[in-house]
């Protein structure tokens, strides 16, 4: 049996209500201001339910519109309001290489070498339940994308915490030779001990971050001295206002910040943040259903080239348009 449509419906009370306090929870600009009535404000409700997961990803949403509005009237990048440029580009590194067979994986891993990544990271295919022979095809996967590129290029694997501890302890050992930059999210994002363990383990460097969220979570990662790089993304861990106080966290622990998925919410941030050296690329592909907006909604999304981004002086806000031509393409649903 198989999932094929999702409904969703909306039920509008329409009988007799009681009037909603003044100033409860109406204005987003409660995110920067706290007055006395603090618990009428959208801060205060987000403690209830949006803390952490969709809820949080939905006021980063909130929270990256309002960056762009106030970049927008103020005629400048978001990036010269977080404090101007630290870099003159910003290197980015090819982020695919799905497991796939030697020669085409090969061929790939060369072709971003070629189109000038100086970094390149792969997925992982197998996890617990594949035994003793995944872990080795897992094995081949880097060792193929190293003999594709050779040691002067930084390769990089995720297991998308698809891994338990004792299969990523098993598995380290075996990926030791290939001296990855990182291997990320080995286990579940709340297994912050796992993660820790694993940091200390041996040689490979533990990155992580991408599923966590807020200040909060991060102070928690930091403080377990569990990830040797935080990957949080601007539009889950509540936006550029917690972004940039997540990066400056960071830095006081001299643990680099490269985020998930790069995009114009994280280009800004990496290039005001002298902690944040290198960014995600997502090499463009034609539409995978659900990635749609990574590629297709907007326009102004900077392109890589030669191994890096830039991002203009001149275009104010995050630079993104809606692409209106691009949006023939989708169908809205109400
Ligand atoms: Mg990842």
């Amino acid at each position: 049996m198989k999932i094929k449509e999702i409904r969703t419906r909306v039920f509008r009370w329409r009988g007799k209500i009681t009037p909603l306090p003044p100033h409860f929870c109406t204005n987003p600009m409660d995110l920067l201001e706290l007055p006395q009535a603090s618990m009428g404000t959208f801060t205060f409700h987000a403690l209830a339910f949006g803390r952490k997961g969709i809820a949080m990803v939905a006021i980063s949403a909130l929270d990256i519109a309002l960056w762009d509005l106030l970049g927008k009237s103020a005629r400048q990048p978001v990036f010269r309001l977080l404090g101007g440029r630290t870099k003159p580009r910003i290197p980015v590194y090819a982020s695919r290489l799905y497991a796939s067979e030697s020669n085409e994986l090969a061929k790939e891993a060369k072709r971003y070498k070629d189109e000038g990544f100086r970094a390149m990271k792969l997925r992982f295919g197998w996890g617990p339940v594949d035994g003793a022979e995944g872990m080795q095809r897992n094995v081949n996967l880097v060792r193929t994308v190293r003999e594709a590129v050779g040691d002067g290029i930084d390769v990089m694997a995720d297991a998308y915490m698809g891994w338990t501890l004792d299969y990523a302890k098993r598995m380290l050992p075996l990926l030791e030779p290939f001296h990855l930059r990182w291997l990320e999210e080995p286990v579940i994002p709340d297994d912050i001990q796992g993660y820790a363990e694993l940091k200390s383990y041996g040689e490979i460097p533990i990155a992580g971050g991408e599923h966590e969220f807020t200040l909060s979570g991060f102070r928690d990662l930091l403080q377990a001295r569990a990830v040797d790089y935080i990957q949080f993304d601007t539009n889950r861990v509540g936006g550029i206002t917690q972004a940039r106080k997540i990066a400056a966290l960071a830095e006081a622990h001299a643990i680099p910040v490269i985020p998930h998925a790069g995009q114009m919410h994280n280009y800004h941030v990496v290039m005001a943040s002298f902690n944040s050296p290198m960014a995600e690329y997502f090499p463009i592909v034609d539409v995978e259903v659900g990635n749609e907006l990574f590629w297709y909604l907007f326009a102004g999304e900077s392109k890589a080239k030669d191994g890096y981004i830039d991002l203009a002086d001149d275009v104010p806000g995050f630079g993104l348009t809606i692409d209106e031509a691009k949006l023939r393409d989708f169908e809205i649903l109400e």
